[in-house]
């Protein structure tokens, strides 16, 4: 399904800078990257099945020329056909669902996103000699036994486990990069991205800084697994988008660890999102989901040295970012609940 036929694609693009299609440029991550790609004078065509994803995140840029909405599935290899005559020059492939609800819910959709999804947009790259980035996880390294994770750790992933379908869908989303890299020559870049967080992150996301900053704006319980001692090391969006758009420019095809190595429990993370709303919100200890890993922390060295890149906003300054973005979306969906009630009342 799509948006636009490919005449209209062509005439909306005239002559181009480069072209680059976003796969998942309308979720969290994607759109930022969209921005920061056209605001370098590219073209932009992002390609989402709004699964996970919202319109919202993308809706400044559509009357933007340099920028197109394609609404489609990248695991159905018939959902190109708007995009088969464009010359595309880069591919970022972000399209997939990420939070831990969500991926256990939907397994199949998960491994088939960065399965098949993956192995559609490698055609087109071979197809189109474009380059193509692929949004690995640190889900790769399963629960670790190697801390902090370094890209020359294999990993330690529960191949039949609940999140199998997305974690094993990322190991083998790099193998088939590899693979296209070694048999055609596709040129390939693959980054293993470690929890990063900002705006434009889904309010129903579940992942632990979406889902404390909500929960403490609206004086909910934070739900905290375990006893909170496991540890996650949390990155800013804007540094994982530069640090993406490094990767794509540069002659390295990875893997390549991207986050920041500033490591805190889950416990502590859950008390500075108090302190810094303001909450009055309690703690609320729940059971720890399956294959939980234990600790995440990057080693970042090699992204370091090979693409002089490491992250530059703390992670107080992003909080305050982060917080102020929910803010807006809380109180935006307040006005619409307080009129939908209204509404409702007098029909
Ligand atoms: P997100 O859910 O906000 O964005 C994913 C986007 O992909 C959404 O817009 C969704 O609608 C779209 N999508 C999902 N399946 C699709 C499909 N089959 N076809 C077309 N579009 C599809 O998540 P995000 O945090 O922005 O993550 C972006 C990428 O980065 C994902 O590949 C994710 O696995 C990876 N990643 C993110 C993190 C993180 O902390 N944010 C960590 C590791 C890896």
């Amino acid at each position: 399904m799509s948006t636009w036929k490919s005449n209209d694609i062509f005439d909306r693009m005239g002559k181009m800078n480069k072209t680059i299609i976003v796969a998942g440029g309308a979720g969290f991550v994607g759109s930022h990257l969209c921005k920061a790609l056209m605001e370098k004078g590219n073209r932009v065509v992002c390609f989402d099945n709004l699964s996970t994803g919202d319109k919202r995140n993308i809706q400044e840029f559509l009357q933007n020329d340099n920028f197109t909405f394609v609404l489609g599935d990248v695991a159905d290899p018939t959902a190109y056909s708007s995009i088969e005559n464009l010359e595309i020059d880069e591919i970022y492939h972000l399209a997939s669902p990420a939070s831990v609800t969500y991926i256990t819910e939907y397994p199949v959709e998960a491994a088939e996103a960065n399965g098949s999804g993956t192995k559609n947009l490698l055609e087109i790259a071979k197809k189109k000699n474009a380059r193509l980035l692929f949004a690995s996880s640190s889900e790769a390294y399963g629960d670790p036994k190697e801390h902090p994770q370094k890209e020359t750790y294999w990993g330690n992933v529960n191949s039949v486990g609940v999140r199998s379908g997305y974690d094993e869908g990322k190991r083998f989303g790099e193998a088939l990069c590899m693979a296209y890299h070694r048999e055609f020559g596709v040129e390939v870049r693959i980054v293993r991205i470690f929890n990063t967080y900002g705006p434009n992150s889904s309010i129903n996301d579940t992942r632990v800084i979406p889902q404390f900053v909500t929960q403490a704006l609206r004086g909910e319980s934070l739900t905290t697994h375990g006893d909170g001692t496991q540890t996650r090391s949390f990155c800013y969006v804007s540094d994982m988008v530069s640090g993406f758009m490094k990767m794509m420019r540069s002659s390295e095809t990875g893997p390549i660890n991207m986050g920041n190595p500033d490591e805190y429990k889950i416990i502590d993370v859950a008390k500075k999102i108090l302190s810094a709303t303001g909450s009055a919100s309690q703690i609320e200890f729940v059971s720890r989901p399956k294959d939980d890993p234990a600790v995440r922390r990057p080693d970042i060295s090699l992204a370091n040295e090979k693409l002089n890149w490491s992250p530059g906003v703390t992670f107080d300054d992003g909080l305050e970012k982060t917080i102020t973005y929910f803010k807006s979306i809380l109180d935006k969906k307040m006005i619409l609940n307080i009129g939908k009630t209204r509404f409702s009342e007098s029909s």
